[in-house]
């Protein structure tokens, strides 16, 4: 089969496959203890995975709660459907705190004044809402200071309509031990102060993907000051943090980016390919034009770098990525035809973090601009699940979304 009816319709596109989402879940439940809940972090349309069909996803395999990072991200979630809690992760603005009450969104508080405004609406509407509020323990940005944050919680959890479920802060990088230790200590510091005086917070997080595998201690519920609670985007979605060693789960990549090929030609000696004459043909040459390029996410900075997977074989590709195009060097392979299908990341072919290594960017910023420059194909990956070792049946999911989109 090497044209699926879906590819025919568009140069190019990203399979999502859901089930290896699920899968993932489970490998992330398996690490962490029992009594630790999971936030599903699904901002960025869910790294570009599109996040109402991932968090209906989640809702079913029972993730405790999804982080986003504006309230417009929160209130979307809710108009498709989705009804687990949402906690706001990134800026407030003042004029959103309606939204708030409107779409049952939780925000996370740092500043006093905001504060106010949530107490006066809460008020106002009669009806309380939950808060989460973020420490700042080294990031730097968003966040309460930690020396301040005690006598900070203090005075918000006095205010009136609030009821405080969270607190939590987030490392600035949970591949190297010593500063994840001082800031996991300075949030340890505010939290056993405020047990001191009565406030004991039902959910305090910290971990990120990178502290789930390298920092224990940052979600192991022991203790007064039991962290009880992972927030995990990359992970989900099958790839491991870059700094992090080889990761200990067996994750599935989620996103596998495919084209077409569409045209072949052979370049004769001395020829050149693509703007600036980066690579010429040193013999015959056969080129594979493929319809994608860095309208399509895939990486300027792929060109002469980049490889791509046709029958699973290995072509570089050659030349400048242009906007809507890339040339690969199909070498003596008579094994291809025109239509065949292209893996250019993602399971199948090259990683998205051997793509993030090449460009020197991040596995983060790949999925993302992958994810908004693509039309999306979901596959439900139920037939995939059964075969693996892990499966408990207990997820057993019922075909969610039947076709493309
Ligand atoms: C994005 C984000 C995360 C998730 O980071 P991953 O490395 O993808 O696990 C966790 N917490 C906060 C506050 C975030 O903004």
């Amino acid at each position: 089969m090497h044209r699926p009816i879906e590819l025919g319709f568009c140069s190019s596109c990203i399979e999502i496959n859901l089930g290896a989402i699920a899968h993932n879940l489970r490998e992330i439940r398996q690490k962490i203890d029992q009594g630790v809940k999971v936030l599903a972090v699904v901002k960025s349309d869910a790294y570009g995975h599109g996040a109402q069909e991932v968090c209906l996803l989640l809702e079913r395999c029972g993730v405790e709660m999804l982080g986003v990072t504006s309230v417009e991200e929160g209130v979307n979630l809710r108009l498709k459907g989705v009804g687990l809690p949402i906690l706001v992760m990134g800026c407030i603005f003042p004029e959103e705190v309606g939204e708030f009450f409107s779409y049952s969104l939780t925000p996370n508080l740092c500043d006093l004044n905001l504060a106010r405004k949530f107490s006066r609406y809460s008020i106002k509407l009669g009806q309380a809402i939950k808060v989460h509020i973020k420490i700042d323990t080294g990031m730097g940005g968003l966040g309460v200071r930690a020396q301040e944050a005690s006598a900070f919680v203090r005075e918000a959890a006095g205010l009136p309509g609030l009821l405080l479920e969270g607190l939590f802060t987030h490392f600035c990088s949970a591949t190297e031990g010593g500063c994840t230790n001082e800031q996991l200590g300075r949030f340890r510091k505010v939290m056993e102060e405020l047990e001191s005086v009565g406030i004991h917070v039902p959910i305090k997080h910290t971990a990120n993907s990178a502290a789930i595998l390298n920092v224990p201690e940052s979600y192991m519920p022991n203790g007064t000051t039991a962290f009880n609670m992972v927030r995990t985007g990359l992970l989900l979605y099958g790839l491991t943090p870059p700094g992090c060693p080889e990761s200990s789960l067996k994750l599935k990549p989620a996103m596998t980016f495919k084209t077409r090929l569409a045209y072949i030609k052979t370049l004769e000696p001395g020829e050149t390919v693509s703007y600036g004459r980066t690579y010429t043909a040193k013999s015959p040459t056969r080129i594979g034009v493929l319809p994608v390029g860095y309208n399509n996410g895939y990486n300027l900075r792929l060109s002469n770098k980049g490889y791509v997977v046709i029958r699973g074989k290995r072509f570089p590709v050659v030349g400048r990525v242009r906007m809507n195009l890339i040339h690969i060097d199909l070498g003596q392979e008579e094994q291809v035809e025109i239509g065949d299908i292209v893996t250019l990341y993602g399971e199948g072919g090259p990683s998205v973090e051997e793509v993030a290594r090449l460009i020197e960017g991040s596995p983060y910023e790949v999925l993302c601009t992958t994810g908004k420059s693509n039309h999306r194909i979901y596959l439900d990956g139920i037939g995939q699940e059964e075969e693996h070792p892990h499966s408990t049946g207990e997820e057993q999911l019922a075909p969610l979304f039947a076709t493309a989109h």
